[in-house]
């Protein structure tokens, strides 16, 4: 059974559109932010990364004519938006928060740095980095297993809106079925789609576990603080 002190929870852009095809939808909001204060009141120390998918991504813009790296600040500058909300959220839920940023832009959010992170989530801050890495090319996966190593969490939570890693999509595919332990090589070598490649590398050489989860369903990141087999850990 694994042991949560300190984790990295990973919600992607596109999760908080819920039933939408663009933006934040604000039930989908509220509803992370019971759940994660919920898990605060634990004691669990929570560090959350969050994508930009639902308002921008460099690489699709690129179609669209924009430049590359350009794009990929927008798509950072989506993440801000993004971690403002859900910050705002918390708020609304008495659960004390801050939102870091990978690049300077006081006083949206405070700058960086592994020290002042460590300090807010020791002090019972649910603590966001936002701006995934601010560096063009990555995705925050990336982000996520950067911060989630540098934090030395206990594991990297990605909460998506599938109950685990499946053999197949299994929004497409009915015979899909679900794995309840699959190592990093397994997700190479089998090309499961989970994170992209950069991010699993990193996992697998700084030992990093993941777990997929589904976080639409409430109460289940509750579950997987309490010991419960939920998702699929990726060792
Ligand atoms: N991005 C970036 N560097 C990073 C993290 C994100 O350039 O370190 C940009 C990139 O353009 C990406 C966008 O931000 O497409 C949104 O992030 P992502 O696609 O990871 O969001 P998600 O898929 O989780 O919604």
């Amino acid at each position: 059974m694994m042991k949560f002190n300190r984790i990295l929870l990973k919600l992607s852009g596109e999760s908080l559109m819920g039933a939408q095809k663009y933006g934040i939808d604000v039930t989908r909001v509220e509803s992370y932010a019971r759940q994660i204060k919920e898990i605060a009141e634990m004691g669990i120390q929570i560090g959350i990364v969050i994508g930009g998918g639902n308002i921008f991504r460099g690489l699709s813009g690129t179609n669209k004519g924009f430049d590359r790296v350009k794009g990929d600040s927008m798509g950072m500058l989506a993440t801000v938006i993004n971690s403002l909300a859900l910050s705002s959220a918390l708020d609304n839920e008495n659960c004390r928060n801050k939102v870091l940023t990978a690049i300077r832009m006081e006083p949206i959010g405070e700058f960086y740095s592994k020290a002042k992170a460590i300090e807010y989530l020791e002090n019972g801050y649910v603590t966001i980095f936002s701006a995934g890495t601010g560096n063009p090319y990555f995705t925050t996966d990336t982000g996520s297993s950067l911060r989630a190593i540098e934090i030395e969490a206990d594991a990297m939570l990605k909460g998506t809106r599938v109950d685990g890693i499946y053999t197949a999509d299994p929004e497409k595919d009915p015979t899909a079925t679900k794995f309840e332990k699959i190592t990093y090589d397994e997700i190479y070598n089998k090309g499961l789609k989970v994170m992209d490649l950069t991010a699993t590398t990193m996992c697998k050489e700084n030992h990093l576990p993941i777990v997929v989860f589904n976080m639409d369903v409430e109460g289940n990141l509750k579950k997987l603080m309490e010991g419960q087999q939920i998702g699929t850990i990726v060792y």
